[in-house]
């Protein structure tokens, strides 16, 4: 698909949510044109064959293995920088990323560069997913499905529900869009290395694209190598 299109779809389907109609005028990236009002959207167009039921979705904040990995996470996407790059790509560290379609849009070019990051489902529009209806959940993230795959070429197996907010009503709209694994964490870093970290076997440790994430990132990552743990991808984990 061309740009041009991905723009026009990605600018439309930024007005999904009422609650973000204002957002929509000032998220249309730079090089795109503008929505039109050809493209008509209703849960008609997000289709997804998926053999999921609500009863299938499993909800975890750590992977059971007796493999010593950990998993890296890292949410929402607004901050990516050339450190960070350099980071990633000299220890090929393995990275989850859960960012909505708009973020890895602005930088898809950084993004798209990236060699062992899986992208994953965080809502279009980092939704409050407890309050909304379940016809605005299913679009909130069949939407981010179908974004996320034309921006960066894959789709979305894994669903972080944005703040954590878990309510049990999504399950229905995760397994009507394919989304198997809602992904919480058991450790969170912010923007400073706690005293006395200590990881486990199976942790998954959430992050943010935040300014400070290159200098915070490479001292985890000497943590992990002392305590002999390595970062893998979680989609390697959960099947
Ligand atoms: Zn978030």
């Amino acid at each position: 698909m061309k740009s041009s299109s991905i723009a026009l779809v990605l600018a439309f389907a930024l007005q999904v949510s009422s609650h973000t109609f204002v957002r929509a005028v000032d998220t249309v990236p730079p090089d795109s044109v503008p929505p039109t009002t050809t493209i008509q959207q209703t849960t008609t167009t997000l289709k997804v064959q998926t053999t999921l039921t609500a009863k299938d979705i499993v909800k975890v904040s750590r992977i059971q293995t007796n493999k010593p990995v950990v998993f890296i996470t890292i949410d929402d996407g607004a901050t990516v920088s050339d450190q960070l790059a350099k980071v990633l790509d000299k220890n090929h560290v393995a990275v989850t990323t859960f960012a909505m379609p708009e973020m890895l849009w602005r930088a898809r070019k950084w993004y798209r560069a990236r060699q062992n990051m899986t992208f994953e489902n965080h809502t279009n529009t980092h939704a409050h997913m407890t309050t909304i209806s379940p016809r605005n959940q299913k679009i909130e993230l069949c939407w981010a499905n179908k974004l996320i795959k034309q921006i960066v070429g894959q789709r979305p197996v894994l669903y972080r529900p944005p703040r954590g907010s878990w309510s049990e009503e999504n399950r229905a709209a995760m397994a009507k869009c394919g989304l198997k694994y809602a992904v919480l964490w058991s450790v969170v870093i912010e923007n400073t290395v706690p005293e006395k970290l200590e990881f486990h076997r199976g942790d998954i440790i959430l992050f943010h694209y935040v300014q400070s994430l290159p200098t915070v990132l490479p001292e985890i990552l000497k943590i992990l190598k002392k305590q002999k743990l390595e970062p893998a991808l979680l989609r390697d984990y959960l099947k």
